[in-house]
């Protein structure tokens, strides 16, 4: 019988062992076998396919992170997925796996503060170069591109700013330069995007964030495909990145209810984005207005928006967008999205760190909101009372 994905996510377990519904958590560092013999059999499984569950020793994996790669794998539609103990660790990995000295890279300008961090500054004392292109201008991406170019790394949207890319003429024009392409895709998660399919070499999520939907554990996936399957095996053998069972089996669990959250961030997220767009001093950051560069771009790619969105407040008192935010009482205040709870920041240079191409006036301001779980009347009314403190 073939089942939609939604109901496969429901019956992961089933499909791979037949006693509890949940996956046993297999703990592991040494696996034991019944002779040498036995233990070169093994070995040679491996070799002849390394992505079939054959392991002679923990650090490979055991059956626990093993059912948790095969879930990810179904779910990017890719050759394989590598697991890593936090999502910012499967960005370090791709990049790892491809990049060697006297290489460039091309990286979008809105990427996550860390992203920018590794590839400007801490890959520079290894004679990689790092060049960061305008997201609304993809020009600026290919006039940069020289003989030296090994990578083109995507995140769509971009952290904060929310800029949804065309992300087919970005592949095309790697494609065309033979340049490998990777993509974060955390904020959509394979749900609503599926990068490997759509042309991309590398898609990463961090499981930190919708994946698990609780809060309560870290964790990275990288989906490639066949074409750098083989570079990315080396590199996270020599790495020794290890997502531990334990967390792999939150993961798995959290991955159940992936749709149904999405669904729901994404109901509740629609709801607040419809009521905040009647505030004039209030630039939403999300795939809302039918009419902009961002609708059409996300249109044009993703099925369905998640729980994450950007305001751009217009304001000449900086202390009562402070105060709108602090006036936020269902809201936390902290780093990290994709739970199950509404979140706030107030965007500083702190979180955005320095950017190439972005233009904030003196009078605008960043808010970021995480639409939770939670019941959406409430969500609305305690945005709506904190509001009368912006002026
Ligand atoms: C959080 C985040 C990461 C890193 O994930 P961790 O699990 O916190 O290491 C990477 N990319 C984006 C866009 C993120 O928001």
């Amino acid at each position: 019988m073939t089942s939609t994905f939604k109901t496969f996510l429901k019956h992961t377990a089933k499909d791979f062992h037949n006693q509890s519904v949940n996956p046993p958590v297999v703990r592991a560092s040494t696996i034991i076998f019944k002779s040498m013999q036995d233990i070169r059999k093994t070995q040679s499984k491996f070799r002849k396919n390394p992505i079939g569950g054959h392991f002679d020793y923990g650090r490979q994996g055991t059956s626990t992170t093993y059912i948790l790669q095969k879930i990810l794998t179904k779910l990017e539609e890719s050759y394989h997925v590598f697991l890593t103990p936090t999502g910012f660790g499967a960005i370090f990995l791709a990049i790892f796996s491809l990049v060697r000295p006297g290489d460039e890279i091309i990286v979008a300008d809105p990427s996550y503060k860390p992203t920018r961090r590794l590839t400007q500054d801490f890959l520079k004392d290894f004679n990689i170069k790092t060049i960061f292109y305008n997201p609304s201008d993809l020009n600026t991406l290919r006039k940069n591109i020289s003989k030296n170019t090994k990578l083109i790394f995507v995140e769509n949207p971009g952290s904060n700013t929310f800029d949804f890319q065309d992300l087919s003429k970005i592949i095309q024009i790697a494609k065309k330069h033979k340049i490998y392409t990777a993509i974060d895709n955390t904020w959509g998660t394979p749900y609503f995007l599926k990068p490997i399919k759509l042309g991309f070499d590398m898609s990463i999520v961090s499981a930190t964030k919708y994946y698990s939907g609780h809060s309560d554990v870290m964790g990275g996936s990288l989906a490639v495909n066949k074409r750098v399957f083989r570079k990315v095996q080396l590199a996270d053998n020599v790495t020794g990145l290890r997502l531990g069972p334990d967390d792999a089996y939150l993961i798995t669990r959290g991955l159940r209810t992936l749709d149904v959250r999405l669904d729901k961030h994404q109901d509740n997220a629609k709801k607040v984005a419809a009521f905040l767009s009647k505030y004039k001093n209030i630039k939403l950051l999300y795939p809302y207005k039918k009419n902009s560069q961002n609708f059409k771009m996300w249109k044009k790619y993703y099925s369905g928006s998640s729980g994450l969105m950007g305001l751009k407040i217009k304001s000449k008192n900086k202390k009562s967008v402070t105060k709108f935010v602090n006036s936020l009482k269902l809201f936390g205040y902290g780093y990290s999205w994709g739970g199950f709870e509404s979140l706030a920041l107030h965007q500083s240079n702190l979180e955005i760190g320095k950017r190439n191409y972005l233009k904030l006036e003196k009078d605008e301001h960043l808010v970021r909101l995480h639409i939770g779980l939670e019941d959406p009347k409430d969500i609305i009314n305690d945005i709506k009372q904190a509001l009368k403190h912006l002026k």
